[in-house]
C-alpha cells in the first residue's frame, strides 16, 4: 500500500457526547484513522453535540482524553456542531423556501400507527414553521450505493423512510442534515463509521444530491453488539476506555477489524499499535457483516 501524501483522502471521526466512548466507538475510530493514515490522508475530529439535553456532562472532555490516551492524533482543530447552527439554518431556510421541506405539527401519538415511516400528513398543509418540526420531502425513489465493506445497499426512501425530520420541533437540528453539511464543508472524501448508520446513508445521499454536494465513499464497519443483539452502550459491559486498557483494547479492536497483529505486540504502546496498524492496514480483511457480538472477540 502506498503511503505517499494523498490530500485526496480526508477522513473523520464524529462522536456524539451522549456518553463516553466504548469498545464499539474504538473500533469505528480506529478503522477511520487507519484507513486515512495508511494512504497519507488527513483525519479530522468533529464533536456532534447537536442535542444538549442528551449530552452527558463531561462527555466531551472524556472523549478527547480517551482518544489522546489511545494514541489518536487528529489534524487541525476539532469542530463542534454546536458552533455550526448558522450554516444549518441557512440551508434549512433555503429548503423550506423551495418547498422541498415543510412544517409538520403531528404529535408522537398521531404517528404511532405508522411504525416510524411518516405518511406525509402535513405535506400540503402549509403550516407555519414556528413551533413545528421541519421535514424533508423524499422522492419515491430507491437510493443505492456500494459500501466498501458491506457491498451494495439499497433503500426506497418513500416506502422505507418517508419524509424525515431535519429540524426538530424544539428547534434542534437533526443529525441527517448536520452530518451532510459538515462532511461537505470539511471536504471529507471517505466516511468510515459503524454499520448502525448504513440505513441513514440513503437519506444522506439524497441530501447531497439535493444540495449539489459531492458524494463521499462509504465504509461501514461491523457494529459491536451485546448478547441481546443491541449496539454496545452504557447498559452492558462497556466500560469507558481507560488508559491502562489501551494496549489490549487496541489489539482487540484490530482483530475485530480482521487485521492480524502478532502476539509480539502484546507490550506495544498505543502509538506503536497505531503505527503498526497504519503500515499493515487492509480494509479487504474487515468482516463483511453488519454486526459482531462483542463476546466473540474476547
Ligand atoms: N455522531 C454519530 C454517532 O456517534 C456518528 C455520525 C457519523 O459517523 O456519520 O453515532
Ligand atoms: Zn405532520
Amino acid at each position: 500500500m502506498t503511503a505517499i501524501n494523498s490530500p485526496s483522502y480526508i477522513g473523520r471521526f464524529a462522536p456524539t457526547p451522549s456518553g463516553h466512548l466504548h469498545f464499539g466507538s474504538l473500533v469505528a475510530a480506529l478503522a477511520s484513522y487507519l484507513d486515512a493514515r495508511s494512504v497519507g490522508g488527513r483525519w479530522l475530529l468533529r464533536m456532534e453535540d447537536l442535542d444538549p439535553p442528551r449530552e452527558e456532562p463531561g462527555a466531551q472532555a472524556a472523549i478527547l482524553h480517551a482518544l489522546e490516551s489511545y494514541g489518536f492524533e487528529w489534524d487541525g482543530a476539532m469542530v463542534r456542531q454546536s458552533e455550526r447552527h448558522d450554516a444549518y439554518a441557512q440551508v434549512l431556510d433555503r429548503l423550506f423556501q423551495q418547498g422541498l421541506a415543510y412544517a409538520c405539527t403531528c404529535s408522537r401519538k398521531q404517528l404511532e400507527p405508522y411504525a416510524g415511516i411518516y405518511p406525509g400528513l402535513c405535506r400540503n398543509l402549509g403550516h407555519a414553521r414556528e413551533g413545528a418540526a421541519i421535514r424533508l420531502r423524499v422522492p419515491e425513489l430507491e437510493y443505492h450505493f456500494e459500501d466498501r465493506v458491506q457491498g451494495p445497499f439499497r433503500q426506497h426512501l418513500g416506502r422505507e423512510v418517508g419524509d424525515f425530520i431535519i429540524r426538530r420541533r424544539d428547534g434542534l437540528y437533526a443529525y441527517q442534515l448536520a452530518v451532510v453539511l459538515d462532511d461537505a464543508w470539511q471536504g471529507v472524501t471517505d466516511i468510515v463509521r459503524g454499520a448502525d448508520l448504513l440505513d441513514s446513508t440513503p437519506r444522506q445521499l439524497y441530501l447531497q444530491e439535493l444540495l449539489g454536494l459531492a458524494q463521499p465513499r462509504y465504509l461501514h464497519v461491523p457494529l459491536i453488539t451485546q448478547p441481546d443483539g443491541h449496539k454496545l452502550g452504557k447498559s452492558y459491559r462497556s466500560p469507558p476506555l481507560t488508559r491502562d486498557q489501551a494496549t489490549p483494547l487496541l489489539l482487540r479492536a484490530l482483530r475485530a477489524l480482521g487485521q492480524n497483529p502478532g502476539t509480539d505486540l502484546g507490550d506495544a504502546s498505543p502509538g506503536e499499535l497505531l503505527a503498526w496498524g497504519t503500515r499493515h492496514w487492509n480494509a479487504a480483511l474487515i468482516p463483511r457483516t453488519p454486526a459482531l457480538p462483542e463476546a466473540q472477540l474476547r
